[in-house]
């Protein structure tokens, strides 16, 4: 209950970090994640208006006055939506959640020659609350004007991030698009093989049941949300087409069954991680048990 929750909240001290700012506008304010943003920034107490689809023709009596407005639309719609806004008051605070950075980043510092703040929240739009939650911030322009509202996510019990946009968009395409494709390729590659997921969890020893499972779980999700993370920017196509190049390297070795050369890139790779190397094979250990006991 709204009322319920608000309270506690309350005692948890979401304390309003900006008392002057003017009403904010959530563009996309029924979305998941404008709802979200828009529950947690009421909880501590903002006037918060929404600006969705159907409102446009409202939009210069929502944005009057305006102390922030935090664009949260489809990825694909960022850029053309921020260049129907109309001109904003000029110390209004323009945000965005897009996933990507680079594009909405140089779209809001075209249109508005106010304070700007990029932040990708880390998190999708069903978690009960933020604690521990990790928000990537991109500053804009004016970053003074934008410490009231990192302070209120901190508050909120987010640990933030700070990125430049490009660092950002370059390793969410290897955190995101880059995995999530390869996971695409592998279940592509799984249902040409074509042989039955149970004869091969029958077979699997728990780590390769993690990784079917791994797998499999991307094909119970949303496909237009993993296009869009997957074909979010030309750099995504690039990042993936190296991938490709990398693929055809490894292959080569194994083509040309030159064993020396595939433990030498093998312990090349083992370098790379260092200290890492060991502590993931701990940590994948006590993963396994734990799933293992869950199961
Ligand atoms: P969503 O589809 O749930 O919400 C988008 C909202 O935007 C909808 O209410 C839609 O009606 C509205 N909208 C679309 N076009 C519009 C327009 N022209 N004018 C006004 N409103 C319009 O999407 P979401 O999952 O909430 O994602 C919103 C943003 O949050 C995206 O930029 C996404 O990259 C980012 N994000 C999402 C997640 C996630 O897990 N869902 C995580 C991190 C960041």
């Amino acid at each position: 209950c709204m009322r319920e929750a608000y309270a506690h909240e309350k005692n948890l001290g979401f304390t309003r970090q900006a008392p002057d700012l003017g009403p904010i506008v959530i563009v996309g304010g029924a979305g998941q994640m404008g709802q979200l943003f828009g529950r947690m920034l009421r909880l501590s107490g903002y006037d918060v208006r929404q600006l969705d689809r159907d409102d446009w023709s409202r939009a210069e009596e929502l944005l009057d006055g305006a102390g922030m407005v935090l664009v949260s639309v489809p990825i694909s719609d960022t850029v053309e939506v921020l260049h129907q806004l109309p001109p904003l008051p000029h110390d209004c605070l323009l945000v965005d959640l897009t996933s990507t950075k680079v594009a909405p980043m140089a779209a809001m510092l075209e249109i508005h020659p106010g304070p700007v703040l990029g932040l990708h929240p880390m998190f999708g739009p069903d978690v009960d609350n933020l604690a521990k939650q990790v928000v990537a911030y991109v500053p804009g322009r004016i970053p003074d004007a934008s410490t009231w509202l990192l302070e209120q996510i901190r508050l909120w019990g987010a640990r933030l991030h700070e990125i430049s946009a490009e660092d950002h968009d370059h390793a969410m395409g290897l955190i995101q698009a880059q995995r999530h494709f390869a996971t695409f390729a592998d279940g592509l590659h799984l249902v040409r093989e074509d042989r039955s997921i149970d004869e091969l969890l029958s077979l699997s020893s728990p780590i390769y049941r993690l990784e079917l499972i791994m797998i499999g779980r991307l094909f119970g999700q949303d496909p237009e949300l993993y296009a869009d993370i997957i074909m979010a920017s030309p750099d995504n196509l690039a990042l993936i087409e190296r991938y490709h190049d990398r693929f055809a390297e490894a292959l080569e070795i194994l083509r040309a069954g030159d064993r020396e050369a595939f433990i030498a890139r093998f312990r090349e790779i083992g370098e790379w991680f260092g200290a890492h190397a060991d502590r993931f094979r701990a940590e994948s250990q006590s993963l396994l048990a734990h799933a293992d006991a869950q199961r």
